[in-house]
């Protein structure tokens, strides 16, 4: 990911919102990466420009081999069924929850665009740690392991990048923990750059990287624990 001057305006109720105010951020291949900062700050906006879900209002951003500005809808598609991965916040709203592990991932495989070579669905759970629930039905699953099968789902296309907004929230510790586990494994295993939102600070602390923004802007950023302030 690379980002200058990035910025995005949300039209509401007749009024402007400027929820990112000129963004410059690298985040290089197999990095993971924590971004941080207060709500409202612009975290998700961030995110979801990454993803393609939004568009910006101005600035560069680029998502591998993808200038994201300038895409059209249809391409935007492809690149978010193949090359970048998103779990967004609230657990389990990539998942169709009348399918099992297995099929939920099966489904989100026949939508990538290009013949590649994908790992089985089984291949993928038991990446994140679920390998023994490919069948189970999701109303079986706990809270943790529903926010894991999302994860699944988000690199079922194996992805160059993951995005991921708020994994570990609502998770009691041990859930969070597994969670935090896979999103290293998928890391250091596959090479896959990850993006992670959080606002727990123990998360944060054990990333290698973090980004902290503070209404749009960079605020610092640096090894975790040692952050330098951005003026
Ligand atoms: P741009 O202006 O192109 O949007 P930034 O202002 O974010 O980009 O700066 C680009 C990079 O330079 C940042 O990712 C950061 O690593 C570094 N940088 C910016 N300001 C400072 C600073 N005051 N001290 C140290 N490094 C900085
Ligand atoms: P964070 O993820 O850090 O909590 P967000 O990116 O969700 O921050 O929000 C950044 C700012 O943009 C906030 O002021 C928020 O109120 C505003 N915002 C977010 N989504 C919308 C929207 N759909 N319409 C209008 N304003 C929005």
């Amino acid at each position: 990911i690379s980002t200058t001057g990035l910025v995005h305006i949300y039209r509401a109720h007749g009024h402007d919102v400027a929820a990112l105010s000129g963004i410059g951020i690298s985040v290089r291949p197999g990095e993971l990466v924590g971004l941080l900062g207060p709500s409202g700050a612009g975290k998700s906006t961030l995110l979801q420009l990454c993803g393609g879900l939004l568009t910006p209002s101005a600035g560069r951003l680029q998502v591998g081999e993808h200038n994201v500005a300038t895409m059209t809808d249809t391409e935007l598609d492809r690149m978010r069924s193949g090359d970048v991965g998103i779990v967004l916040q609230g657990a389990g709203r990539n998942l169709i929850p009348y399918l099992t592990p297995a099929d939920n991932i099966r489904y989100a495989q026949q939508a990538a665009p290009d013949e590649r070579d994908l790992p089985t669905p089984e291949a993928i759970l038991e990446l994140v740690g679920l390998g023994n629930h490919a069948a189970t039905p999701l109303s079986q699953l706990t809270p943790g392991q529903v926010q894991l099968c999302a994860v699944a789902v988000g690199i079922a296309t194996l992805p160059g990048l993951l995005l991921a907004d708020e994994p570990t929230s609502q998770l009691d510790h041990h859930a969070r923990d597994e969670v935090l586990a896979a999103l290293r494994t998928i890391n250091s295993e596959t090479g896959m750059t990850v993006l992670l939102v959080t606002h727990d600070p123990e998360v944060a602390a054990t990333l290698p990287r973090t980004i902290t923004i503070r209404d749009g802007r960079i605020a610092s950023e640096g090894r975790s624990g040692e952050e330098y302030a951005v003026v």
